[in-house]
């Protein structure tokens, strides 16, 4: 039981360094996800890529949606680049 211990602290402790929202509590607000928050994303964005329950400012995204978000508003931020030409 002890080394388990060891072992948990010391994934805590690598999380904890290279992950800071990791350790947050912050689920990711994806519909029927219930993954740890990996980035917090603007929800104006966010919504053009998935569907969110209540109207927030920012939203959290797991590690997984979020790759899903960056390639889906890809186009969009092309977009809006192309505009400030
Ligand atoms: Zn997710």
């Amino acid at each position: 039981m002890i080394q388990t211990r060891e072992i948990l602290n010391a994934v805590n402790f690598i999380f904890k360094k290279n992950l800071p929202s990791f350790m947050s509590d912050k689920y990711c607000d994806v519909k029927g996800c219930q993954d740890l928050s990996f980035k917090t994303v603007p929800s104006n964005l966010a919504k053009k890529a998935f569907t969110f329950d209540d109207s927030k400012t920012k939203v959290h995204l797991c590690k997984v949606h979020y790759k899903e978000y960056k390639k889906k508003t890809k186009q969009d931020r092309e977009v809006d680049r192309m505009d400030w030409v």
